[in-house]
């Protein structure tokens, strides 16, 4: 079937657009210390992490859709890497404190982030803090994989768009009971179940690691 003339034209538009704020936001990330580009498809991000993932490293990847979605543990798994990860169904709940060190202390740090900013910045929430906690104190290479859906003006917008967005649609995937899932939105709530309990906003990149950030041009995660 022939593409309809008027959606084709739109994502030709949006193509430009998502390339010329992915650059914007590019600069803003090196100009704050992390090397980072910008790719136009998932494939793309796919061979830009790869180049930058030696065959039989240590790669530690947290919680993250968009690593997977990408399907990144396996494809570098067939390269010889070891992946720890603790999103491992066969996984004993009192197993799970020492992968999450296992991850934060492989070679790379494999990980998205919640939020980028157009002047540079990292933005993230988590709940257990394993995360946010890898993405500043992870010991050696960390890159994040991140996609155009997840820029936002400032550090406030970003914050915002996690909760309204990202977190519900993140608590309905785990089935969490917060009301977030129910109403849409983020009420502040002060459910025991709660998945918002630590914020991490990287200004720049950490001291004496390579950190790496790849924008990509199409929807990753929420
Ligand atoms: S604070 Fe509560 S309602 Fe708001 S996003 Fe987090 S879990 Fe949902």
């Amino acid at each position: 079937m022939e593409m309809n003339p008027m959606k084709e034209k739109n994502q030709e538009i949006w193509k430009t657009f998502n390339s010329r704020l992915g650059s914007t936001v590019v600069k803003a990330l090196e100009a704050n210390g992390f090397k980072s580009l910008y790719v136009a498809t998932a494939a793309e991000a796919v061979s830009a992490v790869l180049d930058l993932v030696p065959e039989g490293s240590s790669v530690g990847v947290p919680g993250t859709s968009t690593i997977r979605e990408l399907g990144l543990p396996g494809e570098l798994e067939s390269r010889g890497c070891k992946i720890s990860q603790h999103w491992d169904p066969s996984l004993a709940l009192e197993d799970r404190p020492q992968r999450w060190e296992d991850e934060i202390a492989s070679d790379i740090f494999l990980t998205s982030s919640n939020g980028v900013t157009m002047d540079g910045m990292l933005v993230n929430i988590d709940g257990t803090g394993n995360r946010v906690a890898g993405m500043a104190w992870a010991r050696k290479k960390i890159i994040f994989v991140v996609g155009i859906n997840k820029v936002s003006r400032d550090v406030e917008s970003s914050l915002r768009r996690i909760r309204d967005v990202a977190t519900p649609v993140n608590a309905l995937r785990l089935n969490i009971d917060v009301p977030c899932t129910r109403v849409g939105h983020c009420v502040d709530c002060k459910s025991p179940q709660r998945v918002c309990r630590a914020v991490l906003i990287l200004e720049r990149a950490p001291f004496g690691r390579d950190a790496h950030v790849i924008i990509v041009g199409e929807d990753l995660g929420y």
